[in-house]
């Protein structure tokens, strides 16, 4: 690689800085759902939800473009831009969740949610997922699954088994509804018998980082009803799902049937410019601004509302959520035609699918086989990653201008790469 960049990079960015892949790629350009990297080379980004309407769309560069050159501020002047979007994005959901706080991470977002329930209950008891990922500030990071934080984990939350396509909580996919709800109930109790009372249960619809299980819908509403009677909130996280991703609906939530207190969202929402949010009711935003106030220099600027603005209109225009349902629908299928004995399932949703990696013949994961396939579909040009708690499940999450031809190209390479691999 040209001027060493590898090693640079981690002399002056430092250790534990993780790349992709084993030789890392040095990107350098792109345009909708094509790369290219320093030598030229064009791949097919088939992971990255982040430029949710296409890397460099130009009508969210030029509304970037167009607003950085007329006026970037903050919040704490009056412009229409960030109230426009504002009645935009909240006409997207029900429920009375009409007022949007403007942050500039996932984390963030998460981060005053979780503050938001603490502030709306006055309790402190936080419950989610034991295979999740919501972020990394302090509070926030208690709930990651990959690392213990240092002390070990705060009393005051609690963690539930994930629901999983094929190690069912509760030993049965019929039963798994009631058994999830039946772990919800027992953490809340814990939470009540420490003191600490419950102010809410957070979780992603879809369960993205969990390995996104195939769930009906439904699926949340013993949750909901165990919840709703402690008297807590329950937040969702749209990071991932949001934005039209898995096709039949704009928002995880809907797809599943869940109605949360408080929705937050990120990644695909500037298409790259780093703007997300937390959209709730007017009452808890109240009782959070009286207990920690609230300013976010960068947050809910009239760049960001401008680039956030653009999304939107190029989903909308560009029919993007239906294209999700139709493409996906078509890579869907065509993964599911795949023959390799390692595969287990097959899953997701719009433009969110998964291939799951077992041992053949068993349940047990095969996160270096999955790793493996990675690293070959990157040589072959298809760019993917892998997730879940095994780390044995191929995860494709495309650009939502992703075609049917880039789905078929994308069959390919993982049919040619199974063939070579047992
Ligand atoms: N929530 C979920 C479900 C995520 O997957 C992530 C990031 N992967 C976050 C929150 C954190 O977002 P950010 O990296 O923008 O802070």
């Amino acid at each position: 690689m040209k001027n060493n960049l590898p090693t640079r990079r981690e002399r002056v960015l430092g250790p534990r800085m993780t790349t992709f892949y084993r030789e890392p790629v040095e990107i350098v350009r792109g345009e909708g759902v094509r790369l290219w990297d320093a030598a030229g080379r064009e791949y097919l980004d088939a992971y990255n939800n982040v430029p949710h309407v296409g890397h460099g769309h130009p009508r969210v560069v030029e509304a970037i473009a167009a607003q950085a050159a007329t006026l970037n501020t903050h919040t704490r002047y009056l412009h229409e831009g960030i109230v426009d979007y504002a009645e935009r994005l909240t006409a997207t959901l029900g429920d009375g969740l009409d007022v949007l706080t403007m942050v500039c991470t996932g984390s963030e977002a998460n981060d005053i949610a979780l503050r938001m329930a603490w502030a709306a209950t006055g309790k402190t008891g936080l419950i989610g997922t034991d295979a999740t990922y919501h972020g990394n500030t302090h509070l926030v990071s208690q709930f990651s699954a990959g690392r213990t934080p240092i002390g070990g984990r705060v009393d005051w939350v609690r963690r539930v088994p994930a629901p999983d396509s094929l190690r069912p909580v509760g030993g049965s996919v019929e039963g798994q509804a009631e058994a999830f709800a039946a772990e919800v109930a027992r953490a809340i109790d814990e939470l009540e018998a420490a003191g600490h009372g419950f102010a809410a249960l957070i979780l992603d619809p879809f369960f993205a980082n969990e390995g996104f299980p195939d769930l009906p819908p439904g699926f949340l509403a013993p949750t909901q009803d165990v919840v709703r009677a402690a008297g807590g909130l329950i937040i969702a996280d749209e990071v991932q799902p949001g934005f039209g991703r898995t096709g039949g609906h704009f928002w995880g939530h809907e797809r599943i049937g869940l109605t949360p207190d408080i929705v937050t969202m990120g990644k695909p929402m500037g298409n790259g410019y780093p703007v997300a949010g937390v959209v709730t009711r007017a009452e808890i935003v109240e009782a959070f601004r009286r207990d920690f106030g609230y300013f976010n220099t960068f947050a809910g600027t009239p760049v960001a509302a401008a680039a956030a603005s653009a999304v939107l209109d190029v989903i909308a225009d560009e029919g993007l959520q239906a294209r999700a349902a139709e493409v996906g629908g078509h890579l869907l299928a065509g993964l599911r035609a795949l023959d390799h004995a390692r595969i287990a399932d097959v899953r997701g949703a719009g433009l969110f699918l998964g291939v799951e990696f077992t041992e053949p013949g068993g349940l047990a994961p095969a996160p270096e086989f999955t790793a493996e396939v990675v690293e070959r579909m990157r040589e072959r040009g298809v760019l993917v990653h892998r997730i879940g708690r095994g780390g044995n499940i191929l995860k494709i999450r495309p650009p939502m201008v992703f075609s049917r031809a880039d789905a078929e190209r994308l069959g390919t390479v993982l049919a040619g790469v199974l063939e070579g691999m047992d």
